[in-house]
């Protein structure tokens, strides 16, 4: 398995000098595993994702799956500009799930409306879109690789999903929070009612069993501990959170830090990474960083 980041900043995209070394574009990552072309999310880094595959050549046919963990702007807002979409020869799959209001593709759809949005309409994009829409815990098979999904802690509906094939095993959790800050998910609030603490447990100990034996993961710890105070409920991690969750498994994945605050430096993100690696060490867990065009193999 191959895992290229397109872009790792959150909330929004930056450019300016101070951020060229993680990057600046939204949530974007291409994961590769024995020839399938597997995208998660549409923030702006799938502008350049789309045209790495199409090599400026429209008439190229490839197979797409993407997969979407939520709809908020900043994991779709590059799907407009995505150029596979208007390859006739590209099919492509959009997995997803269903956010509280809105079945997934016409939440997809609507960023693509021919008027106020965006001025084609995503009914006349030329390439074969197919929806698939997930539920929390539901597994499916791409071919020899097992997908499986697991409800986030952070508002709307959103999934982290595992990738396994061939023993290797990648995990995405964006975004989320500690499940003890705030219950943030669509049906979390109801599910905790009369008995907070056993839900806790029971989610905690899902999510557990979502990355044990996983090689690694790749989360969102946008806050530093100093920046989340009175921000629980904003539905992001920091990464001693993130440490601190890991370390409950015997044989811990590698934690890649992404989602980065779109107001941190490059410069602040450097110390970030070193105060996380630092404490990785200290309890086993080796920890790496998300940078746009960079790449982890599995
Ligand atoms: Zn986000
Ligand atoms: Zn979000």
């Amino acid at each position: 398995m191959r895992l290229k980041i397109y872009g790792c900043r959150g909330s929004y995209p930056v450019s300016r000098k101070e951020v060229v070394f993680y990057g600046g574009n939204t949530t974007s990552y291409l994961l590769e595993s024995k020839g399938k072309k597997i995208i998660i999310d549409g923030g702006t880094g799938i502008v350049n994702l789309g045209i790495d595959l199409t090599k400026g050549n429209p008439k190229l046919s490839q197979e797409i799956s993407l997969f979407i963990t939520h709809t908020h702007w900043d994991h779709v807002m590059g799907l407009p500009f995505f150029q596979p979409f208007y390859g006739k020869n590209f099919n492509i799959k959009i997995y997803g799930a269903d956010t509280e209001t809105m079945e997934l593709n016409n939440a997809i759809a609507r960023q693509l409306d021919g008027h106020q949005n965006f001025p084609i309409l995503f009914q006349n994009l030329e390439a074969n879109i197919e929806f698939s829409m997930l539920s929390s815990g539901q597994g499916i098979e791409l071919g020899t690789m097992v997908v499986s999904s697991y409800q986030l802690n952070h508002p709307g509906r959103d999934l982290g999903y595992r990738f396994s094939e061939d023993g290797v095993s990648f995990v995405v959790l964006t975004d989320l929070a500690p499940i003890e800050d705030n219950y943030l998910g669509v049906g979390m609030a109801d599910a905790a009612t009369g008995n907070p603490g056993e839900f806790e447990k029971d989610y905690i100990n899902g999510l557990l069993r979502f990355i044990r034996g996983a090689d690694m993961v790749i989360m969102d710890t946008n806050f530093t501990e100093e920046e989340i105070r009175g921000k629980g409920h904003w539905g992001h991690s920091t990464p001693d959170q993130a440490i601190r969750l890991f370390s409950n498994l015997d044989n811990p994945p590698a934690l890649v830090l992404a989602h980065h605050d779109p107001n941190h430096t490059d410069g602040q993100m450097h110390e970030i990474f070193r105060k996380a690696r630092k404490l990785g060490k200290e309890n086993n867990i080796e920890v790496l960083i998300a940078k746009e065009r960079g790449e982890f193999r599995l």
